[in-house]
């Protein structure tokens, strides 16, 4: 009798507690579920969590990017330089607001944009550079600030993966004037969706705040509190971005489990680093000093000129398995609506196209049971270590042959 499959191991599957499931329920029963008093204090919450003077509830990273280029005055003629390794909404942003999107290659080793390429792409029309964490390693903001004191350019950094990360002592979220998260589903913790933007600047927080609730003028979601009905002004054609209460209060019972679920993800980290030691996989890059890197995303790249299949098979052969896996990314330039209406070429980022076509994440939650990180581990040894082209090397894993 065969016995039967385990379950299937979701990519990205969040851990939901009792107490979220209370939260929701208290606020259903308050009367209040849209922006109100939860969002204000997770608003508050957050803001002291990453170390700025104040954080704007959105209910996207999407929307917080997009409010953050509307807010810094971008728009119709500017350029905004990032990366091509990125989730598509780092760059949609861009053209949402009107300005063109240009890409700066990527380090290999990194995987996060190269200053020096930042350099090379900076004209008259540059406004701004925005810089993604990827994968929840910092990025080098000491480099990208130089470059924009130099130009006098904006940096507004898109840390949706980058909840816990840290650069050079400073918390990510008070370093540059723009800060986005994200708490999509996948993240490293949700509000099922939603998004925050932190910075130290008063008016900034004040015109993003505008932005995202129909351009209306001052704290427009207590226009029907207990204090009576208040007239609003219309000062500019906003969003309609606010986050609710609904979410928020999510969002505030997984904010306190963030610091324990890092500790869990750090040692899942090194044990994958070491269980995939001898396969032909480039270990992922390790940490700069003095930074805290997020562990978001645990991305082994597959040696694929040494295999016998490429990386959709090996995830499709996971999948068989019983294990979902996921990309990130497939660079942006890549994509048919980069190519045809910016005219990127697939050789025009040598380094993010050989990350993209090579890389692939395993999940990677502080959820995870043992029972199913030794079936990941196991399972991925299997495919990868059985996919080893014959008489290829063991271990590929130097930096020189990244390079
Ligand atoms: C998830 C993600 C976003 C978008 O976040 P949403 O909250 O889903 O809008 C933006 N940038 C990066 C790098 C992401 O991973």
């Amino acid at each position: 009798m065969a016995s039967a499959q385990p379950p299937y191991i979701v990519f990205g599957s969040p851990y939901i507690g009792q107490e979220e499931v209370d939260a929701v329920i208290a606020t259903m029963r308050s009367g209040w579920m849209g922006t109100g008093p939860r969002t204000n204090e997770f608003e508050t919450k957050f803001a002291k969590y990453v170390g700025a003077k104040y954080a704007v509830a959105v209910n996207s990273c999407t929307a917080a990017l997009h409010v953050s280029m509307l807010a810094s005055g971008v728009g119709a003629g500017d350029e905004v330089i990032t990366t091509p390794l990125t989730f598509a909404a780092t760059a949609n942003v861009i053209v949402h607001a009107g300005a063109t999107p240009v890409f700066a290659d990527i380090n290999r080793e990194t995987q996060s944009i190269d200053p020096a390429e930042i350099r090379r792409k900076i004209t008259k029309k540059t406004k701004a550079i925005i810089a993604v964490h990827l994968l929840g390693r910092p990025v080098d903001l000491d480099a990208i600030h130089a470059i924009a004191r130099e130009h006098n350019l904006l940096v507004i950094e898109d840390a949706a993966h980058a909840i816990e990360t840290s650069y050079h002592g400073k918390k990510v979220g008070s370093i540059s004037p723009l800060t986005c998260f994200s708490f999509y589903v996948t993240k490293n913790m949700t509000s099922v969706e939603g998004g925050m933007i932190t910075t130290n600047d008063e008016k900034l927080a004040g015109l993003m705040r505008t932005y995202s609730l129909h351009g209306l003028s001052r704290d427009a979601w207590s226009r029907f509190s207990d204090k009576g009905y208040k007239h609003y002004e219309v000062v500019l054609p906003g969003f309609k971005y606010n986050m609710t209460d609904l979410q928020a209060s999510i969002g505030l019972c997984q904010l306190e489990r963030v610091p324990g679920w890092l500790k869990v993800r750090d040692v899942l980290w090194e044990r994958y680093n070491k269980a995939f030691a001898d396969l032909p996989v480039f270990a992922p890059a390790k940490d700069e000093p003095n930074t805290v890197h997020a562990r978001h995303l645990y991305t082994p790249l597959l040696d694929i000129d040494n295999m016998t299949i490429g990386r959709d098979e090996v995830m499709g052969e996971l999948h068989k398995r019983g294990i979902g896996s996921g990309v990130h990314y497939r660079a942006l330039h890549l994509h048919e609506y980069y190519r045809k209406t910016w005219g990127y070429e697939p050789d025009d980022f040598p380094n993010a196209r050989w990350v993209s076509d090579r890389t692939l994440s395993l999940p990677f939650s502080a959820k995870l049971s043992e029972e199913e990180i030794v079936r990941i581990i196991d399972t991925f040894r299997d495919v990868v270590g059985g996919a080893r082209r014959k008489g290829s090397a063991g271990k590929p894993a130097t930096t020189a042959a990244r390079s």
